[in-house]
């Protein structure tokens, strides 16, 4: 073995515990196929692929599509395998060695974790025991680190909770640098700030295809920012990094958003029944404006509790061992027959019915 660079030693990868079971609402994947028709006409453009050239290198009528879709510039649109690789383009040309990066935990791990790859150091900034950012909490990071690169999440990740539009707007007076607002699950929510994104403003909100257009399969994301950050962003991803594939599919399934929108409305529609079915239990439920819910059983242990779901063969994310989220757990929407069965489970396991 050969060592591994000194600031990798310590850091631990992400995991998400893949277990065989009939109902899986651990990692927030949209539980719909995409839509007949978009299968149908992918696979008829994919007969005509050139599959011995290269991609169009800079994705460009996908660009454009999204660029519609959000009534912005093509040139403010930037294009990844998926958010996550949206998020390391974004740090390896902002953070890296020297830089540093400021979270507001708990939140989602990968913002961090990039982040310490790219050779950056991490301050995190602490949020209430509600899981709300108090503003005098955003003050004191930006003023103690001055972060080159600041992360917000709304809906935050793994709480639900969506920011408010001031807490952006505050970041926006104060940071010194970039501020990113991960926007993965704003399509469940009531805002985004999308509308705040501006060439004038180091603003860029990131989005991705793995929720609400039931393509978490082909790994696609992308981010609306300012048109410079953009062109820096294309100068450090790698050439060709976007498939022939992925551009399509992209493409046609922006053709299906009335649908897209429908099961939005149902995971919705869902998520609220869940929240309530489970605030009726003994039981802290988290507000939430994403596809999953944050919660936490008051009488019985959370890693038991998740072990007893397993058991009946329905797979929940733990997160009763992560800091800050002591005994609590986190359920994706599923199908409304898939909820129902997390929720008779659960019920079953928090009465002790046995
Ligand atoms: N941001 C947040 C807040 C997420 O929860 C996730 C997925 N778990 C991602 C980004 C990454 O999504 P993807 O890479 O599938 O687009």
């Amino acid at each position: 073995m050969i060592p591994v660079r000194d600031d990798l030693r310590a850091l631990d990868g992400y995991h998400s515990a893949q277990v065989e079971v009939d109902v899986r609402l651990n990692t927030n994947e949209s539980p719909f196929p995409p839509p007949d028709g978009f299968r149908d006409a992918l696979a008829s453009e994919l007969s005509r692929v050139d599959w011995n050239r290269y991609p169009d290198r800079s994705a460009h009528a996908l660009r454009a599509d999204i660029a519609d879709l959000h009534g912005v510039d093509p040139t403010q649109v930037f294009v990844a395998n998926g958010s996550n690789e949206v998020l390391q383009t974004v740090l390896l040309a902002y953070a890296g060695p020297g830089r540093t990066v400021a979270t507001f935990e708990p939140t989602y791990q990968m913002h961090a974790q990039i982040a310490r790859v790219t050779g950056a150091s991490v301050v995190e900034g602490e949020r209430g025991a509600d899981f709300t950012l108090d503003p005098a909490e955003v003050e004191r990071v930006l003023a103690g680190a001055a972060p080159d690169v600041v992360f917000l999440t709304s809906p935050n990740n793994p709480t639900g909770l969506v920011e408010p539009r001031e807490r952006v707007e505050q970041l926006l007076a104060s940071a010194p640098g970039l501020v990113v607002v991960d926007e993965a699950y704003a399509q469940f929510s009531d805002w985004t700030a999308l509308d705040l994104v501006d060439d004038s403003r180091p603003l860029v909100v990131t989005r991705t295809f793995s929720k609400t257009w039931s393509m978490a399969g082909a790994r696609l994301g992308y981010l609306v920012g300012p048109t410079w950050l953009v062109s820096e962003l294309d100068k450090v991803v790698l050439p060709y990094h976007l498939d022939v594939v992925k551009q399509l599919a992209g493409r046609i399934a922006l053709r299906f958003s009335t649908e897209m929108n429908e099961r939005v409305a149902t995971l919705v529609s869902e998520r609220d029944r869940i929240s309530d079915a489970l605030s009726a239990l003994p039981i802290d439920v988290f507000d939430s404006g994403a596809n999953f819910i944050l919660f936490r059983p008051r009488d019985v242990d959370g890693r038991t509790v998740w072990q007893q779901l397993v058991d009946r063969s329905v797979l929940v994310r733990d997160c009763s061992s992560w800091p800050r989220l002591d005994n609590c757990l986190r359920v994706t929407v599923g199908t409304p027959d898939e909820n129902t069965r997390f929720l008779s489970a659960l019920t079953a396991i928090v009465n002790d019915d046995t």
